[in-house]
């Protein structure tokens, strides 16, 4: 009784005090208080505040220390000093592939620098061998590592089987490749999965052979590394939700508080939902049914029950993907490759992933559902083969706002940003591959072209609200190297990449917090830290809007936040 007196009090005398402010003093005082550093909105109106306050899980004001303290501290409310560190909205991941997530949890990182420490065979055994004692793995078990970029390996010394074995003589072991499209495996693996000198190398695939023998020795690639994929051992119930909370944790150490799983399989559907009915999720997933796939997932996941979050799972559009890689020359462009095709064809442009008839049929049938459209496509052939399908499939309107995002949009021409803004459709640019692969994109498609990759700059120019991402696994989920590719873009070689293309470090975060939440349709509820949002938040160790430029990259997260509860600390004790 006497409780609820004073909490009446304090809400009349808050009431008296604060009628000018633009938010209501909370009753009985907000949940947390954050102040004693920068705190970044994304917001044009109050870009910096000194003081947020959250009660319930949401955002219930921010502003100037005295006036949040004067509405919102009670005597329960938790003071949280920020220590000159940095608040922001929780990052909005654009695209990943979310479901790797659970399988790379408990694998190694073998990334090459500045991601992981593979920069060559030594370093990889070190680091599993880490792996291996820290995950106190018996003997006999399948170690796995994830990561590996035979094409940053110093010239003639790659990974092979014979460094493996002498490592791991009692273990199967497998190494995957940077594009999850193969591995190297020890003989004990390669006994597992039952290959062999006899094993032949199938079309479409590579078997690296021991020079002068028949014996897999190296990379085993496409589809030659299926057949491993199909014997790979399914995770048990429980399994799925102890990864479940793992793969997260991935993304919440990276200060992510909503997550894509980008091509989402009718299996790998059905696992994210056990793992939510078990309430195992820790942040928001959305999840876009991949094309091939729609039939069964409808089936199963009528679209009425579409868009809305179920315990942090939504399933927010259908993924379609119309071309390959540019890295791998698969990507399809209007201009032939400067050095031939991936077999060494001739004049070679890459291909459409379907013909066009059937890319107009996928669209329209995205579009007849009323759902977001995700559409993979890297070319500039393959944005103009979007556009002949939007075209079909929009017919009626082709200005209206449909929900699309193209996914990657990495060789847009600038004519094609006109299309976007004409079209309504926000292009997910890849900035990391300024740094990453812009050397082979010199190669394979001349400077001029290479130089505009991921036009990041000339599409804000034009009205355009692009948001940014790292294709997780591809790339490791480095939001703050993100972050720096886009503001700098510089190369692995140290070479700037289309220097007119760089974005201030405010842009660079809206594609990485508002932006995202507009592509997802969430802006009401979060990117941003305005009052009524949902308080996902991420404290940062420095201010990216002030540190130089170049250090961007080394700025580390502190702790992340999602609906008011700390779910990553990088202190520990999570
Ligand atoms: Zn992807």
């Amino acid at each position: 009784m006497k409780e609820l007196m004073m909490n009446w009090a304090i809400s009349i005398l808050a009431l008296v005090c604060c009628t000018a402010g633009q938010a209501a003093a909370t009753t009985g005082g907000a949940d947390t208080i954050y102040f004693g550093g920068d705190i970044v909105t994304v917001t044009d109106a109050q870009p910096t505040v000194q003081a947020l306050a959250v009660k319930d899980g949401k955002i219930v004001d921010v502003g100037d220390r005295t006036s949040i303290n004067a509405k919102h501290k009670g005597a329960k409310t938790r003071m949280v000093d920020l220590a000159g560190k940095t608040l922001l909205p929780g990052f909005l991941d654009a695209h990943s592939h979310y479901i790797s997530s659970l399988t790379v949890a408990n694998q190694a990182n073998l990334y090459p620098p500045p991601s992981g420490p593979a920069k060559d065979p030594a370093s990889i055994i070190a680091a599993l061998k880490k792996f291996v004692a820290d995950n106190k793995i018996p003997k006999g078990a399948l170690i796995q590592g994830y990561g590996y970029d035979e094409n940053v390996m110093p010239s003639g010394h790659q990974l092979n089987r014979d460094d493996l074995d002498a490592a791991f003589p009692d273990n199967p072991v497998l190494v995957q490749h940077v594009s999850m499209h193969g591995a190297v495996l020890n003989s004990a693996a390669m006994k597992k999965f039952g290959l062999s000198s006899a094993t032949q190398t199938p079309p479409g695939g590579v078997i690296v052979r021991k020079p002068g023998t028949n014996d897999p020795y190296g990379l085993i690639m496409e589809t030659a590394y299926l057949p491993v994929i199909e014997q790979m051992p399914q995770p048990t119930r429980e399994q799925e939700i102890e990864r479940t909370r793992k793969g997260q944790m991935l993304y919440a150490a990276a200060g992510i508080t909503t997550a894509q799983e980008g091509a989402t399989h009718a299996a790998d559907l059905e696992i994210m939902k056990r793992a939510t009915a078990a309430g195992a999720n820790i942040i928001d997933v959305v999840s876009l049914p991949f094309i091939t796939d729609l039939d069964k997932i409808v089936a199963a996941n009528p679209v009425s029950g579409w868009g809305k979050y179920d315990h942090g799972l939504k399933i927010g559009g259908v993924k379609i993907t119309i071309d390959g890689s540019p890295q791998g020359k698969t990507a399809f462009f209007t201009k032939p490759y400067l050095t031939g095709g991936p077999g060494g064809e001739k004049d070679w442009r890459g291909e459409l992933t379907f013909p066009q008839d059937t890319v107009n049929q996928m669209v329209k049938r995205v579009y007849d559902m009323g759902v977001p459209l995700y559409l993979h496509a890297n070319g500039d052939g393959a944005i103009d083969a979007f556009f002949k399908a939007h075209e079909f499939a929009a017919a009626g309107d082709l200005s209206k706002d449909r929900h699309v995002t193209i996914i990657h949009a990495q060789f847009t021409r600038k004519d094609q940003l006109d299309k976007y803004v004409q079209y309504k459709i926000t292009p997910s640019f890849y900035t990391l591959h300024t740094y990453y692969f812009a050397e082979a994109h010199i190669a394979n498609r001349g400077k001029d072209q290479a130089m505009y990759i991921s036009p990041m700059r000339d599409a804000i120019d034009k009205g355009l609200r692009p948001t940014n991402h790292t294709d997780f696994v591809v790339a490791p989920l480095d939001q703050m190297f993100m972050l720096w590719s886009a503001v700098n873009r510089i190369s692995r070689a140290g070479a700037v990449i289309g220097a007119d293309q760089r974005v201030t470090p405010m842009e660079g975060l809206k594609a990485m917090t508002i932006n995202v939440a507009r592509q997802y349709g969430e802006q009401d509820s979060k990117g941003s830290l305005e009052v009524g949002k949902r308080a996902d938040l991420v404290i940062l160790d420095r201010n990216p809007l002030k540190v130089d430029r170049m250090a961007i990259k080394d700025i580390k997260v502190v702790e992340t936040i999602k609906d008011g509860k700390t779910i990553y600390s990088a202190a520990g004790g999570h």
